[in-house]
């Protein structure tokens, strides 16, 4: 068994919206295509893959490092002797090979996105789902993967011409939707303004939901310890990225500040920067939650090594909520027994959201049980898969 060819295309993704610190009406995505010479039922294997939101596709990266050194590793080295069958790990050194440490960055998310591609293929080439391949075969894994996985719904960005009501019929919409927790953004306008729209949404939450908030990195220490003081009076259940997300001494003196639990690391492209997080950034592991996203940071393949130091530190797997709300990341919840996931309800189409059909429920979502991620039981995404070559 070898790979034929490794492509990739640039897509976008058209939004109007806002955080506190980017709009994303100029945000792309790569999505990559590792195709075999192998054939299932008459269909040739292909593993897919795509870079989580937040960051920009990699197509000069990708073209220029990370496949052709995939492209150009005799075939053997990529092949686990064992099975015979294609070796993400093995795939993911071929792809860094020449590449020093650090220096993390966009090369990172380029990693990522073959890597999830590579994950896919393993699944697929195994007959069994990806939660499944990685709870089995991970150290990171469970054993059996867990059927359900909780999630949140993250929206409540900040739209040009919209206001409170529009914002309170969209958390509305997410708990019609089975959603029990819901997540706005913060910091894009006053403190005054941001508590009025936080009481606002919490004035619509049945009993027992709960509402988070996210001020995507964007206050220094005195604004983010002035947050912290109001958010305190209210019953949230997380204040995420207060502080620049590698400013573990800021991040550290909210945490003094703040009893409720903090969110980060959806910014962390490495597992040297969670280390490093875990070590100064003065979070508490009896609370706080973990949220490096695979698909932006070197892949499962590098996420399996952050959870392994974690374990060393004391940190259990349940306190990790990956960002993202795409497939591949509730994949590896379900395989690790990960506390759960993020969901983007329409945003962000057609990379974020599950399967069709797959509902959610009472907070929890079921998975799809079909060989690999499942990106092609999307009936969004499989178009654009089908771009890159039809598994026939
Ligand atoms: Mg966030």
């Amino acid at each position: 068994m070898k790979i034929v060819d490794i492509r990739h295309i640039t897509v976008p993704i058209q939004s109007d919206m806002a955080n506190a610190f980017i709009n994303f009406s100029k945000m792309d995505v790569s999505v990559l295509a590792i195709v075999t010479d192998e054939v299932r039922d008459g269909r040739t294997v292909i593993g897919y893959g795509f870079n989580s939101n937040g960051r920009y596709a990699q197509p000069g990266i990708l073209s220029h490092r990370i496949i052709p050194r995939v492209l150009d590793s005799e075939p053997d080295t990529l092949v686990d002797p064992e099975t015979g069958h294609l070796d993400p790990g093995l795939i993911w050194t071929a792809s860094m090979r020449d590449e020093k440490p650090g220096g993390h960055g966009d090369r990172a998310v380029a990693v990522g996105i073959l890597d999830m591609a590579s994950w896919d293929l393993a699944a697929k080439l195994a007959g069994i789902s990806v939660q499944q391949l990685i709870a089995e075969r991970s150290p990171a894994g469970i054993g059996t993967a867990n059927k359900k996985v909780w999630v949140y719904a993250a929206g409540g960005y900040y739209y040009p011409d919209r206001g409170i009501d529009a914002l309170q019929d969209e958390m509305k919409r997410y708990l019609a939707m089975g959603y029990r927790t819901v997540k706005m953004k913060i910091g894009g306008a006053s403190l005054a303004d941001d508590i009025r729209r936080i009481e606002a949404v919490l004035s619509i939450l049945p009993d027992g939901a709960t509402l988070a908030v996210d001020a995507n990195g964007r206050f220094d220490t005195e604004q983010a310890v002035e947050y912290a003081r109001a958010l305190e009076q209210l019953p949230l259940h997380w204040y995420e990225e207060p502080t620049d997300p590698l400013d573990y001494e800021a991040l550290g003196i909210v945490a003094e500040n703040y009893t409720g639990v903090l969110a980060t690391g959806e910014n962390l492209l490495s597992r040297h920067e969670a280390t490093n997080l875990i070590r100064y950034g003065g979070l508490r592991s009896d609370r706080d939650v973990l949220q490096m996203d695979s698909a932006l940071s070197y892949g499962f393949t590098e996420y399996q090594r952050t959870l392994s130091m974690l374990t060393g530190y004391g940190w259990d797997a349940a306190r990790c909520v990956p960002h993202g709300g795409h497939q591949f990341n509730l994949a590896i919840a379900a395989g690790c027994g990960l506390g759960g996931s993020e969901s983007y309800p329409g945003i962000f189409e057609p990379f974020g959201g599950f399967a069709d059909g797959d509902e959610v429920q009472d907070g929890f979502i079921t998975l799809p049980d079909v060989p690999g991620i499942g990106l092609e039981e999307k009936s969004s995404l499989a178009p654009v898969l089908a771009q890159l070559g039809n598994s026939n």
